[in-house]
């Protein structure tokens, strides 16, 4: 089954985050004194979200990343993502973590089915890290990368937000790990989700962080495999790594936009950056597989052709980026 959308974008990539919380506290996405912390029974239940899985997956969802907050602080997760990485109909689960907790888990989430990890990085200078971070350890997200590949996963793509004068001093070393290490590194455009203090200083858009890498580097194009989002990717000749470019708020990402969002707390959205969202509590408790079904094709057909974001910032309210995902 194909799920499309109001304009005839194939919808096959959904997004579930597990939890809002985090064990870092990056200064883009959470308030230094982190989130209000919700009850235990506002977050959806594993059996909840294996149940918006399984139904997003009848509908037509071919893959999942699950993300949060972090998702590895939720406890009982290797346990959750077995269960998912068997659902009938899933080609590709994936995941996106700091790495905080990589080094320990990571054997288990690939015992576990999972088949591709994200890591976001966005500093190779400890201390730059742990600023940006707000006291994140760079070290422990080097040795999660490393016992990923111990594991037997391919080397973990790389997140990383380029935010002038606090890390564009490194494009060109990120650049230079899709080579010596082998990741794929995907540059991100800052946001301006927290809208902290004198945010429009650091923006920086992919065209000028592609541009700082052509003027050393030679890139070619990089074909994009089934699932890829929407990024523009490309790869130094010879580099294992792919470099993609993710130009959210500069670029034309929306047309090839294939992905819905689910929140921990079962707040559907079609959108990153519209406040519009669904509820799905109502198909949840107590569960309702037609409802839910109903409901997933409603955010579906009423995902906005694009967004309305600018680097003149936006004004969505009523959630942040850890709550959402990214
Ligand atoms: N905690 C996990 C992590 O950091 O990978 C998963 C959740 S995090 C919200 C998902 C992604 O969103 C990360 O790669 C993060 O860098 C990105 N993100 C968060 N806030 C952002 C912002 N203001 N601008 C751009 N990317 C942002
Ligand atoms: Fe936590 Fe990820 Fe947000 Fe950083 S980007 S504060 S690691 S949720």
């Amino acid at each position: 089954m194909q799920l499309t959308d109001s304009i005839g974008r194939n919808i096959n990539y959904l997004r579930l985050s597990v939890t809002d919380r985090c064990n870092m506290r990056c200064f883009y996405c959470m308030p230094k004194e982190g989130i209000v912390k919700r009850g235990h029974e506002a977050v959806l239940t594993y059996e909840e979200l294996q149940l918006i899985a399984e139904t997003a997956v009848e509908l037509g969802i071919e893959k999942i990343r699950i993300t949060g907050g972090e998702p590895l602080v939720r406890v009982g997760l290797t346990a959750f993502l077995e269960k998912l990485a068997v659902i009938p109909g899933l080609r590709h689960l994936a995941l996106t973590t700091n790495g905080l907790k990589l080094a320990e888990m990571a054997a288990g989430l690939y015992r576990a089915g999972v088949q591709r990890l994200n890591v976001s990085l966005d500093s190779l200078k400890p201390q730059t890290f742990s600023e940006i971070t707000r006291g994140g350890d760079l070290g422990r997200v080097l040795a999660g990368l490393d016992a990923a590949e111990q594991a037997g996963f391919p080397p973990p793509k790389i997140n990383c937000v380029i935010m002038r004068g606090v890390n564009d001093e490194e494009i060109l070393d990120f650049a230079e790990m899709s080579r010596s290490r082998g990741n794929s590194i995907r540059f991100i455009e800052y946001m301006p989700a927290v809208k902290e203090e004198g945010w429009q200083r650091y923006c920086i858009s992919g065209e000028e962080i592609l541009q700082r890498i052509e003027a050393i580097h030679s890139l070619e194009p990089v074909d994009k495999g089934p699932f890829a989002g929407p990024s523009r990717d490309f790869r130094i000749p010879g580099a294992r790594g792919s470099i993609g470019i993710i130009t959210a708020v500069s670029g034309h990402f929306c047309s090839e936009c294939n992905r819905i969002r689910v929140t921990s707390t079962g707040q559907a959205k079609g959108c990153l950056f519209s406040d519009e969202k669904t509820d799905l509590l109502p198909w949840l408790r107590p569960p309702d597989r037609q409802g839910l079904a109903a409901a997933l094709r409603h955010i579906v057909s009423g995902k906005p052709e694009r967004h309305e974001i600018s680097q003149d910032g936006y004004s969505h309210t009523n959630f942040t980026m850890s709550q959402v995902g990214g």
